[in-house]
Parts: C-alpha cells; sequence; structure tokens
C-alpha cells in the first residue's frame, strides 16, 4: 500500500502585488497537493488579512482555489501566521480548511511532531512579542473588527511599513528562533520533530535534547520560488525546493 503522504507549506505571504507566487501556489493546489492526502498551511498564507469579510479579488481567488482543494475531499489545516492572524471562523467557511491552534501536535504515522507558525520561538524579539501578545487579545481584535474595511486595510498597510523597518534595524540573530525556547518545546512536548516556518530560513536542523537527537525542520518563504515538505506516515520526509 502507498504510505500517506501530507505536504506542508508556510509563508507564501499572497498578495496582489506578486502575481507570480499567488500563480505558482493555485498550480500547486490543482497538481501537486492533489496528488497527496493533505496539507498543512503553517501561517502567513497571505502578506495580510484584515478580516474574513474582505472580498479583495487576489485573496478571493486564493480562497476560492483552496476551496476547491477541500472540495475534492482532501483536507487543509491552517495555523494562523504573525500576518493572517485574524483568520476566523469565516475564513473556514469561505475554503473548507480548518483552523488549528498554535503551537500544536501533529501526529502522521510514526511521526509525532510539534507544529507551529514559528513567531512564537522567536523570544529574543521583545517589541515584536508584545505586539504579539496586544494583537491576539480577544478585545483588541473585536474592535479592530468593528472597523470599517478601508481603515482595517489602511492599519494593516502601516503595520507592514512598521514591521519592515523593525525586521531592518533587528540584528539576524534576534529574529530567528531562541535556542532555549526550541529546547523546552522538545522538553514539554516529549516530541523529537518540530516543523516551522516564519524565519525564511529553510532548513533541517539536528539537535541534542537531553541525549536524544531531536530535528527542527524549518519552511521556505514563496517569494523566489515555493518551498514544501514531504511527509509519509511511515516516518520519512523531504524538504524540497518548487522552482518557479
Ligand atoms: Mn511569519
Amino acid at each position: 500500500m502507498r504510505a500517506a503522504t501530507y505536504l506542508f507549506v508556510s509563508d507564501l505571504h499572497l498578495d496582489a502585488r506578486l502575481p507570480a507566487a499567488v500563480d505558482q501556489f493555485l498550480a500547486f493546489l490543482a497538481r501537486d497537493a492533489r496528488e497527496v492526502d493533505g496539507l498543512y498551511i503553517l501561517g502567513d498564507l497571505f502578506e495580510a488579512w484584515v478580516g474574513d469579510d474582505d472580498p479583495e479579488p487576489c485573496r478571493s481567488r486564493v480562497c476560492d482555489a483552496l476551496r476547491d482543494y477541500t472540495a475534492s475531499g482532501r483536507p487543509a489545516w491552517v495555523v494562523r501566521g504573525n500576518r493572517d492572524f485574524l483568520f476566523g471562523p469565516g475564513f473556514e467557511a469561505r475554503t473548507g480548511c480548518v483552523l488549528l491552534p498554535d503551537p500544536v501536535r501533529v501526529t502522521i504515522g510514526a511521526l509525532d511532531a510539534f507544529v507551529s507558525h514559528g513567531d512564537v520561538l522567536c523570544v529574543d524579539d521583545h517589541p515584536y512579542q508584545e505586539l504579539r501578545s496586544i494583537v491576539r487579545r480577544p478585545d483588541w481584535q473585536a474592535r479592530f473588527r468593528a472597523l470599517p474595511l478601508e481603515a482595517r486595510r489602511a492599519i494593516a498597510d502601516a503595520a507592514r511599513a512598521g514591521s519592515k523597518a523593525h525586521t531592518g534595524r533587528q540584528a539576524y540573530t534576534v529574529m530567528d528562533v531562541n535556542a532555549a525556547a526550541v529546547i523546552t518545546a522538545f522538553r514539554v512536548t516529549g516530541t523529537r520533530l518540530m516543523i516551522h516556518g516564519h524565519t525564511h530560513r529553510p532548513g533541517i536542523h539536528n539537535i541534542d535534547v537531553d541525549g536524544q537527537t531531536a530535528t527542527r525542520i524549518v519552511l521556505g518563504d514563496w517569494y523566489e520560488q515555493g518551498s514544501v515538505l514531504r511527509v509519509q506516515d511511515d516516518g520519512r520526509y523531504e524538504l524540497l525546493t518548487l522552482p518557479r
């Protein structure tokens, strides 16, 4: 019997201003993702998401393609990223995707993984973590969602510009995952595999956790090419680049 296979992607940052990435993801959904048993999207699917009621054409196209994918009988699970943390029940209704908490434990056959967008592990970036704790509060989100669409879009644009300025100022290491946070996550959960995105530094890292080898897989972004992790329920996995 063929091993059940799942694909993981993250940090697509889909936006009308980068149509090549949108086209590549739509082709990926129509082809590659249909050849496997399901799809995990680990955050920052969109460059911005200002609410489930946003009818913007590019994002709607992607939502419709996800709807077609899930309607084909394959599940798609989504973890919120720092760009699309406002995904809610309306996004699930538009796409047929299932939102997951962050972090979340994912079991695929022999693999038992700690799965996250990854920003929770970047604890050295204090200003970012402070912002994160504010915008994840239900009262902040309720106030934001109550604003007119145009106001929400303007705030998101300003936040994106602020984020660019902030990441430009921060040291490279400050914006990576914190090594102690990674080890704590492995210890607390007992898992020995971690899959995340967010840092845009694709790679597979083996580290020692209390005398055992633990593996941290980092997905890449889709700015210039695709990045996908292929996982089989027999325990095999492969981190692939999809040329554009
Ligand atoms: Mn991110």
